[in-house]
């Protein structure tokens, strides 16, 4: 049976056990999930987290060594990021629009009387710019700063391509690493199927759906604009740019998104989401290792379209009507407040109380929509990576395009 069935089958019972016992009793629940599920799910998200730091340095070490010319990964850079911020003010669009068009704020009756909710600082932009170039770059790597992790990479690779045949050892030495880096995913994504299961089965035992009903208008809206943004948006890009069917890459990409959703990690979905990139998609192993885990960290349309719609449901429910000017405020700081953040669970909610404050919503807001945001958390975290390897796609496939037409032209 393919990896992708497996999974298939893993999520759906999950989710039958997941629903069986959050309606059993409490106590059985809580026993499964603490010596079972919870364990399980756990084994498997540290096997995948113990390589995300490796895999990212190593692997954008190599690719930027590997583009060779310093101008290429300028190229590349400039067009990841227009790309980003482009989908991200499109995404963020999307979720205004339906969230405007549904009006998830007047379908029920919120009682914001006992909202509370303490948000925590998301760090100031300037301070996020600067310390991209780590003082640490071991320090960077103990506490997993992807931003910090990608520009020491990319100074080594540089140092490679340069250095050339003087350092021809060492790059061996990368390429070694990276060997093995990829025998330990192949051998991690096997026991995928049995940390999706419990983690989906423990996530939604845990969510309870009593909160699902009043909420049920805003997860509409929410999961209607991350099926549009991926239907459309990243269809047209796959369609237009990469000249590809987007059936034929969602269903080659599928396992990726089923361990984001199953993970709600952007980050621990790396390995998985860089593998099924460059072995099934065919993206160019030195655009994926950079694109990719750039996207990881500045890039999450799922997590802009939820703070969309929830910054419109609360102002709904707050009664408090928003202007032209505070729409492209939301839009400024949503797509700036996703460049700073990491892709881990819950970390949307962060981003959505910078949002509030920086329009004068009230931040208690978000303990309406708390209920239900570990469910939407796996849905927006699929679309997160879906985002970053579509734009590694279409960038691979018009570089590809770029080399067979100089390849041609010296003939
Ligand atoms: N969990 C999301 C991610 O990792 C971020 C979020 O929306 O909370 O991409």
């Amino acid at each position: 049976m393919s990896l992708t069935k497996k999974i298939l089958i893993a999520l759906a019972l999950g989710v039958i056990v997941g629903i069986g016992l959050s309606f059993s009793s409490p106590d059985l629940f809580h026993g499964v999930n603490k010596y079972a599920l919870e364990p399980v799910g756990q084994i498997f998200l540290n096997l995948i987290m113990m390589i995300v730091v490796p895999i990212v340095f190593v692997s954008i070490v190599l690719g930027t060594a590997g583009l060779g010319d310093p101008a290429k990964l300028g190229r590349i850079g400039m067009q990841t990021i227009v790309f980003y911020l482009v989908t991200t003010a499109i995404a963020l669009s999307i979720g205004l629009g339906v969230g405007y068009l549904l009006e998830p704020g007047k379908a029920g009756v919120f009682d914001t009387s006992n909202a509370d909710y303490s948000a925590e600082s998301p760090p100031p932009i300037m301070e996020t710019l600067v310390n991209i170039i780590p003082s640490n770059p071991l320090e960077a790597m103990t506490s997993g700063d992807m931003l910090q992790i990608i520009a020491f990479a990319i100074f080594i690779g540089v140092a490679l391509a340069v250095l050339g045949e003087k350092t021809a050892g060492i790059y061996r030495l990368f390429e070694q690493a990276n060997d093995i880096l990829i025998f330990l995913v192949n051998g991690i994504m096997r026991t995928a199927p049995y940390g999706a299961f419990a983690l989906i089965a423990s996530a939604i035992g845990d969510a309870g759906l009593d909160a699902l009903g009043s909420m049920f208008m805003y997860m509409v809206a929410v999961i209607l604009s991350l099926i549009i943004h991926g239907a459309v948006t990243y269809s047209l890009a796959i369609k237009g740019i990469g000249k590809a069917s987007p059936l034929k890459f969602y269903k080659e990409f599928f396992p990726a998104m089923s361990v984001a959703f199953s993970t709600s990690s952007s980050s621990a979905t790396l390995p998985v989401s860089m593998k099924m990139a460059q072995e099934r998609l065919g993206v160019k192993k030195s655009i994926s290792s950079f694109v990719q885990p750039l996207g990881a960290t500045i890039n999450m349309d799922g997590t802009a379209i939820m703070q969309a719609v929830a910054t419109v449901f609360i102002a709904q429910v707050y009664a408090i009507s928003l202007g032209f000017n505070d729409i492209l405020m939301i839009i400024l700081t949503a797509t700036l407040a996703s460049i700073g953040t990491a892709g881990v669970p819950g970390v949307g909610l962060i981003m959505l109380s910078m949002v509030l404050k920086q329009i004068g919503l009230p931040v208690e807001g978000i303990a309406l929509i708390i209920g239900v945001d570990r469910l939407l958390d796996m849905l927006r975290t699929s679309l997160n990576i879906t985002g970053d390897a579509t734009c590694a796609y279409i960038i691979s496939e018009h570089d590809k395009r770029i080399e067979s037409k100089k390849s041609k032209s010296k003939i």
